[in-house]
């Protein structure tokens, strides 16, 4: 094999493996050379990558996507995008480039390293996001707004990032986007480190109060009863519950439980949905679980879909999913979005996406294809 491709293989799998920089399926990779760009397949797992979770591309015909007008319609241009990436491919196999495909592209650096860390998302989730960033990086930093992704980001990052080098004589190495996450860029994967190193090291001198602990805490035999009785309440229903410092910090009572109802990132919404639903505290167990059962129906009308994130009041949080796979994922990024808000109070308290925002997310095609693939 090509020593740049086990190079990516090997920085992918670094990455992937620390919780600390991706959680569930996200974040994405690439090397690329003059002609072509290897980069993670849509729903491939870094930790566990292989040759086969890449795909290759043409990078000349992948410069259409630059230069092409494509449709108006949201769904429509994502379609035609789709189409013309699936035109770059070099590589066999019914492998789906990642999304971001096209932001790698335009990166000019052969090692690409995208993530979603707690810490650097505890800045970028924050009200002070593009102050503080700049503050910490300087022009080290390129910001972006929050943008939907897709082709609209792509554009977004590539005038910045054509801005950025005409101002500096050199392209960004360090691409910082809120409510997202981070792409480090350099010409070795030791160079990638050395950046990841320092990024973290700078924002974790900025973190005052230490993060509470999320090491599970056993719940009551009586919070147990009532998880059992919520699996035989509703259909394809798979519920599993955690209790921790972190936990209770949100879930003690309604107001603190506002620090955490909805999504950070894209990425929480493909696997939490945006909406989290509290239940509040009663004093009997059997009234409890019933009013949780009327909350559960009642946002099944609103929504269409049950919740996957259920905040019992004083008591801990449920993940709600098809199966017992699917549910320790939901409880994995809820927990980081916990986390999230807890550190983002060090940079103005959290900045959640709005309702627009969240809406193209729900409505997009290649996020439930995501979706899809993390449930298998
Ligand atoms: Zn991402």
């Amino acid at each position: 094999m090509d020593q740049n491709i086990s190079e990516l293989i090997a920085v992918s799998r670094q990455y992937g493996a620390d919780k600390s920089f991706v959680i569930a399926g996200g974040g994405n990779t690439s090397f690329k050379d003059d002609k072509s760009i290897w980069i993670k397949a849509s729903g491939a797992a870094l930790e566990t990558i292989d040759e086969n979770g890449f795909v290759c591309l043409s990078r000349e015909k992948l410069k259409i996507v630059s230069s092409k007008t494509y449709s108006q319609d949201s769904a429509q241009r994502e379609a035609e995008v789709k189409a013309d990436l699936a035109a770059a491919i070099e590589s066999t196999g019914n492998n789906r480039p990642s999304v971001e495909t096209s932001m790698h592209e335009i990166i000019d650096y052969p090692y690409v390293v995208h993530t979603h860390p707690t810490l650097v998302n505890a800045l970028m989730c924050s009200n002070n996001a593009r102050p503080d960033c700049l503050g910490i990086f300087g022009d080290q930093a390129l910001f972006i707004p929050y943008t939907d992704p897709g082709y609209i980001l792509f554009k977004k990052v590539e005038t910045e990032i054509a801005r950025y080098t005409s101002k500096f004589g050199k392209a960004p190495q360090l691409i910082f986007l809120e409510n997202h996450g981070i792409f480090v860029a350099a010409n070795t994967v030791a160079e990638i480190d050395e950046i990841y190193a320092a990024v973290m090291d700078k924002i974790y001198q900025k973190i005052g109060e230490p993060l509470l602990s999320d090491k599970p805490k056993p719940f009551s035999s009586s919070v147990i009863e009532n998880i059992e009785r919520l699996n035989s309440g509703f259909q394809n229903f798979t519920a599993i519950g955690s209790e921790s410092e972190l936990i209770h910090y949100f879930s003690k009572n309604s107001s603190s439980f506002l620090k955490a109802d909805t999504a950070f990132t894209p990425d929480d919404i493909v696997y939490c949905k945006a909406y989290y639903l509290f239940i509040p505290s009663i004093a009997n167990d059997q009234d409890q679980i019933e009013t949780a059962k009327t909350l559960i129906a009642a946002y099944l009308n609103i929504y269409g879909y049950l919740p996957k994130v259920l905040v019992l009041e004083g008591q801990g949080v449920i993940a709600v999913e098809e199966n017992i796979k699917s549910a320790l994922n939901v409880l994995e990024v809820y927990t980081n979005i916990l986390k999230i808000s807890f550190l983002s109070e060090n940079f103005g308290g959290p900045k959640f996406m709005n309702k627009g925002q969240i809406e193209f997310i729900d409505n997009w095609e290649v996020e439930n294809y995501r979706r899809k693939m993390a449930k298998s």
